[in-house]
Formats: C-alpha cells, structure tokens, sequence
C-alpha cells in the first residue's frame, strides 16, 4: 500500500468504541509502525492487542480495488450512472420508501452525515439504518427516554475516580480493552475500589471483580428494579435530588416495590447473599459508575434495562459529577458519530427527532423541501420488508450483514431476492458482497480522512498516511458522486471531509437554543487539520460532564424516572440451549481486517462455543470436538471449549466468522430477530439452539 506521508501521523483506531489515540508512522520498507497516542485522553499511550497490530492488517490482500458491475471490473462513472440511475428509477416508479440505506458504525461522521442527507433530505425517505442498531440503539432509547437527549452523561475519568464500578453485561476486558486497563490500573493505587461484574460468563473481566453476580440471561433487569426498591426501603435516596430534578419517581418506585430481594435473587439467579452484598456496596458508597455494554442492550427488553439502571443513580443524584454515574459503552469507533448526524432511521439530523418543527428546519437548513416525514425501516424491519419486495434497491456501506445480522440466513435470501443490491466496501471477501449489483471499492482505515466519536463524546480525527489504492475513493465521495447524478449536485458540492464537518457543525448549532445536548458551535471555527480530540457539547468550550447542574434537556428540564417491570426468565425447552454471541478478544466483526494479521487469529484460531462441563458430559460432546448448532433458522459446526465459566444452559458463541474464514461457523444464522419494542434492537444474545456432537 502506497505511502502518502513518512513522519508520524495523529490518527485514531478504527476498533471499538474507546477511541484509542494512534500514532502510525510509515517505514521506509513499505511497513507501517504502530504505537499509541500518549497524548489523546482516551488511552494516554495504550493500545490493546487490536489496536498495536494495524500495522499488519494493512495489506492489499482482499481488498476490492476497482467497482464492479455484475461482477465485471467498470469504470467508476458507469457504476455510479448504474447506481444513481437505478435508484432514480425505483423512487420514480415505486416512491422513496422503495430504496434504503444500511450503514456502519465504520463510517466516518462526514462519510454518515452525507449518505443521510440523500436518504433524509433528498430522496425523502428514512430508510437509512446502520448496524448501529445491534450495538446502541436501547441506550440511545433509554437516554431519551429519561434524559431528554441521547447524552452520554460522563467520561472515562470518572471510572478511575469511582470507589464502585459495576459492569453489567460487559466483557470489558476483551472488548474494550484500554478502558479495562484503565480500571485495572486505579484499583491497583487505590485497592480500595471496588468493582462488581454483573454477567452469565465469568469472563475475564471477573479477574478484577470483588463480586461477580453470574445472572442468568436478562436477570439484571431485576437486579436494578430491585435496587431502587431497596435503596428507597432503606431511605438511601436523594430526596432533594429526587424532588427538584426529576419526575415520575413515585410511579416507578410503585413497580419496583413488588421486587423484594428474594424475589430479584430468584429471578436473577443468584444467591440471595449476593445480592444483599451488591445492594450494600452501591447504597453506601456515592461515588459508583455504572458501565454497560452489549449484554443490556442486546436484549428484548434491553431500553428497559437502561432505564433500571438510569433509575437507580436517579435516585440516588450519582449523575453528571466526578466519579459517577450511568456510562454506555459503545461497540463501535464511531456508533456515537452516526447517531449525531441522524444515522438511525428514527432520527432526522443532529440529535433531531421527525417532527413538524425539526422537518421545518432541517429542510431550511438543507434548502431541500422533500425532507422525509416519518422514520424510516430499522434494521430488521429493513431486511424484512427487502424479503417481502418492498425494498427493491438497497445501498449497504461498510458493513456485512450477510453475518452480522440476526437469522442471517434470513437477510441473506432477502438481498439475493432484491431486486438492486448496491454494496461499498473495502473488502472483496464479504458474504454481502456477493451478492451485489454493482460494487464500490471504499477507502480504508489509513486512507480515510474524516472525524468518528468516542464512548465519552470525543470527537477525534482519523488522518490518512497511505495513498488510496487502486480506484479506491472515500465514501462521501461515492455518495456525493451518487447524488449528483440523482440531481441534487448542488446540494452535495463537496470537495473535502473538512467542508462536510463544517456544514454538520453548523447544522447542530443551527436554531439551537441549546434544546439540544449536541451542540458544535465552538468548533466552528477550528482548523480541521490539526483538530485536537474534543468532547462535545462545545459551545464555548468542550465538555467533560453533563447534568451535573441537576437540569436535563426534557421540556421541564426535569430526568424521568421510567417504571421498569422485569422480563419473565427465558427459559428454553428442555435440551436446548440459551446461547449467547458476543467477541473475542483479537478479532474485529467479521474478520475482514483482524484476519490477515497471524497474531491474531493465534488467540483463537477458529469458531468455537463455550459450554459447561456438565452439559458436555450429558450430551457426550468431548473437549475440542464439534458440535453442530441449531435451531429453526439455521444451524453452524464450532469448536467445543468445555469451561465451568458457563452457566449451565447457557452457551457462548463468537460472532466473527462467516463463510470467508470457516465454513459453517456462522453462529448469527442461530440468532433471533427479536427485538426491544422500544429501541428495535435485536436480542442477539438470546437465541434458543440445540447442541449435539458431530
Ligand atoms: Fe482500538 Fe479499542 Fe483496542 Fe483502543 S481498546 S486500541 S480503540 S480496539
């Protein structure tokens, strides 16, 4: 890959949601040197073991080089006149809602802001969802729905400056690494601290837990209901808190009470004694955060999960100072940068909803009077709608929901049956990839040149060191490219990813009257190049913590208490399984940049599943054997890894591999399309699958 630059580049990593700062530094013999940013705040010089091997996964082995029409290599102008003219086409003949949009929490902010101002305010539709939705979207929801705003309300320093930490639902050891480092670190000046891992597996996060509460699936819904009964029971509230800055206590209290902690260690199953502990710790120290991550969200009743937990620092008035707090931990570089241009199909644009007013004054902004009107399809309902025909052109950018989504069997029959699949990808080897239409060969990570946000709100800039290889162009050019040919060139004249950022800053900042957490003006003027990692809102200056004025941004400015009834347990037919996906510790997604470096594949080599000693025992399945997975949407062969840090009943399956990297080991097949009523996040973490040895 050709060099564009040789001193050492400021950029960002382009893994999960920590952001970690990276220093890349082009070698004279072609190779790229890797090292972590000692001065970004998110990992003040760490990288885990992801991000210190990028220098190896930069190869042009796999990637797609030239666009393909039909899978004959086309010069750029006919697959973007294909593109543009198909879906000109398709709007013309079936309306808007016949086209859509599935992106990427891989997106750069300014590549998401532009492929959402053509869905959003050009085309006309809301059709535009990103796989955000699997990784976010309940927390979104339920920072809405008690906030006011999708506002995270803290940082990462209030993690080191807790004496309580409870992780729930979070592997953060492997899937956040540098930020469990972090942690480590603290715990170890001040031994004082305590840390309370909420999770079915003992995974390795419990290497720094004083309790580890191993819940069976969905039972920290109860664990959180149940604490704010106790800490009310117990006069361990915030009353004046309580009565000044928020509303709807007493009606959640009122569904909390019926939870007495027999009953939450029931459901949660867990003992009693250990419960009694955790309720202990947390009512008596005031400074806890509470992080979690994919095992809240990923689940059918995973908004109402986040509210429980919201609910319980509500009470207690543990938001928005040093030390405390509610923290969601993001999956992706920049889930967080999608959601702030309007990237889920129930958002317009910069933290904007779809009302008459925020329609108004998007399309003013835009100067476009086709602003759509309604959300649009979420991810599911997208691929559903695609398998029932009325999705007939669809546009997927970095991402390959092929595997990713859940019965991926499913999603894969449903872009095979449409009728115009666009795909724009770094990768050649992707199972979505073959099934395109017309393919675009995308920038990647070294080539891009754009901002993404962090966990914290930090925007950070990921800065190009390599030239783009072969015919490769960014994505907001391909979309730019793409909407000019639809006829809206005007409206798209960009010529770098620093025009865009501006036009997004002015966006947040325009009419408003700070109504709105997502607030840019201060960057408004910033030199896009040198742009140091900055955490928004930025009015006047970057902002490390929100609320801690007691004032929220509902209309009374009051946080909402949310009434949370916990699920009923899950409890699968006797012989099968509740099983459980998630990521292992050196590999990415699906395996399309993790999978070339040899180090990496060293940790696990193939796809595996997890499961207790005594369900091996019963159903005769030996240690690293196979074992076929199944159930009524597909089945995949793994690996077994027979470990008592399974429940039993519960199985672990990593997500990444897909027919590229291990045929059969496509454990999303096995994945519900259930989602939360709320969010339409799917629970991906709770598929019903027989086990059985092969
Ligand atoms: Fe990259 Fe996350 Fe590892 Fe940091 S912790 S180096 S952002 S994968």
């Amino acid at each position: 890959n050709q060099q564009v630059a040789s001193p050492t580049v400021r950029t960002t990593c382009p893994y999960c949601g920590v952001g970690c700062g990276v220093l890349a530094t082009p070698q004279a013999d072609g190779s790229v040197a890797i090292a972590g940013d000692p001065d970004h705040p998110a990992n003040f010089g760490r990288l885990c073991s992801k991000g210190s091997a990028l220098g190896e996964t930069l190869s042009l082995d796999g990637r797609l080089l030239y666009p393909e029409i039909a899978g004959d290599r086309a010069s750029w102008d006919e697959a973007l006149d294909r593109v543009a003219g198909t879906f000109r086409q398709t709007i013309d003949q079936f309306g808007p809602d016949s086209v859509a949009i599935f992106g990427s929490g891989q997106l750069l902010t300014e590549d998401y802001y532009v492929a959402n101002k053509l869905m959003k305010g050009f085309i006309g539709s809301g059709n535009m969802d990103t796989n955000s939705r699997l990784c976010m979207a309940s927390s979104v929801a339920g920072h809405k729905r008690a906030f006011g705003s999708d506002t995270v309300p803290g940082n990462y320093e209030d993690l080191e400056l807790a004496d309580l930490i409870v992780l729930v639902g979070s592997n953060l050891g492997w899937c956040h690494p540098v930020l469990y480092q972090r942690i480590v670190k603290a715990k170890a000046e001040r031994p004082d601290m305590r840390v309370v891992l909420i999770d079915p597996r003992r995974t390795v996060t419990a290497d720094i837990a004083d309790l580890h509460l191993a819940v069976q699936s969905d039972g920290d819904s109860a664990l959180f209901v149940g604490l704010l009964a106790h800490l009310a029971q117990h006069g361990l509230t915030a009353p004046d808190f309580i009565a000044d800055h928020t509303s709807g206590y007493s009606a959640a209290l009122m569904v909390a009470e019926d939870w007495p902690l027999e009953r939450v260690a029931e459901a949660a199953g867990v003992p009693p004694k250990a419960v009694e502990i955790f309720y202990s710790w947390f009512a008596q120290t005031e400074k806890v955060v509470t992080v979690y991550s994919q095992g809240v969200n990923q689940s059918a009743s995973g908004t109402d999960k986040v509210n429980a937990i919201i609910n319980c620092h509500l009470a207690t008035g543990r938001i928005g100072r040093a030390g405390m707090g509610p923290f969601s931990v993001t999956g992706q570089p920049n889930a967080m940068g999608g959601r702030e241009v309007g990237g889920l199909a129930n958002m317009l644009a910069a933290h904007m909803d779809f009302t008459p007013e925020t329609i108004d004054r998007v399309g003013r902004f835009w100067g476009s009077n086709t602003v759509a009107k309604a959300p649009g399809l979420k991810a599911v309902d997208m691929f559903a709608a695609m398998a029932r025909g009325e999705i007939k052109a669809v546009w997927i950018m970095a991402t390959n929901p092929v595997d990713s989504m859940p019965e991926a069997d499913a999603v894969r029959a449903a872009l095979v049956a449409c009728p115009f699949v666009v795909v724009s990808d770094m990768s050649a080897r992707t199972d979505t990839g073959i099934t395109a239409h017309v393919r675009l060969p995308a920038a990647g990570w070294g080539e891009k040149d754009g901002t993404v946000t962090n966990s914290e709100r930090r925007i950070s800039r990921q800065r190009p060191f390599l030239a783009l290889p072969g015919e490769a162009r960014p994505d907001w050019w391909i979309v730019k490219e793409v909407a000019r040919r639809m006829g809206f060139g005007q409206s798209f004249d960009y010529e770098s990813p620093a025009q865009i950022f501006a036009e997004h800053v002015a966006l947040t900042a325009f009419e408003n009257e700070g109504s709105r957490s997502l607030d840019l003006t201060g960057l408004g003027g910033a030199d896009y190049a040198t742009l140091a990692p900055t955490q928004w809102p930025v009015r006047r200056k970057p902002t490390a913590r929100m609320f801690g004025d007691g004032r929220f941004l509902t209309p009374d400015g009051k946080a909402r208490f949310v009434p949370v009834l916990p699920p009923p347990p899950f409890a699968p037919p006797p012989g099968s399984f509740i099983l459980n996906t998630g990521r292992v510790r050196d590999h990415w997604h699906t395996m399309t940049r993790t999978g070339k470096a040899a180090r990496l594949s060293a940790h696990y080599a193939e796809p595996f599943v997890e499961l207790h000693p005594a369900d091996a025992e019963r159903l005769n399945i030996r240690r690293a054997t196979l074992v076929r997975l199944s159930n009524r949407h597909g089945s995949a062969v793994v690996r077994a890894l027979v470990t008592d840090r399974q429940r039993p009943g519960h199985l672990f399956a990593p997500m990444h591999w897909t027919d590229q990297f291990a045929s059969s080991g496509r454990v999303d097949a096995l994945v519900t399309a259930k989602v939360d009523p709320v969010s339409s996040q799917p629970a991906l973490k709770m598929a019903e699958v027989h086990a059985e040895p092969v």
